[in-house]
């Protein structure tokens, strides 16, 4: 795979606003050639925690990523005006580091990152 580039993954909202520079920032962030993007609408309130039947179609693809492309590393992003997760920015970034937990404990050999844009700022890493 090292010839032809490696691939990372990120789990991120659908909205189209983010899509490209999500795209860019985990290729930067991680080095990687190709991201494969696993969406849904407000991605990251999908794994707070529990993880609904949507949040385990995520980690489905995540899997097909990690077996087929070998991918080792993801980003989980949230971002500011989400229409299908229109919870405060805070919340929003807790959620997002209780999905960190939960695909850390799903994918233990994976690093995991999260991520949460505001176009005011751009991206910011949520530990
Ligand atoms: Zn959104």
């Amino acid at each position: 795979m090292t010839s032809e580039g490696r691939f990372g993954a990120v789990i991120t909202c659908m909205d189209g606003r983010i899509q490209t520079r999500t795209i860019d920032q985990v290729m930067t962030r991680f080095g990687v050639r190709y991201v494969d993007n696993i969406t849904a609408t407000g991605a990251v309130k999908n794994l707070d925690g529990a993880v609904t039947p949507t949040g385990e179609g995520l980690l489905e693809s995540l899997n097909v990523s990690k077996e087929a492309h070998g991918t080792n590393q993801v980003a989980l992003v949230a971002h500011a005006g989400c229409a299908g997760n229109p919870v405060p920015d805070n919340t929003q970034k807790e959620q997002l580091r209780r999905a960190k937990a939960v695909v850390a404990e799903r994918f233990p050999e994976m690093e995991v990152m999260a991520l949460f844009f505001d176009p005011r700022i751009g991206f910011e890493k949520i530990h």
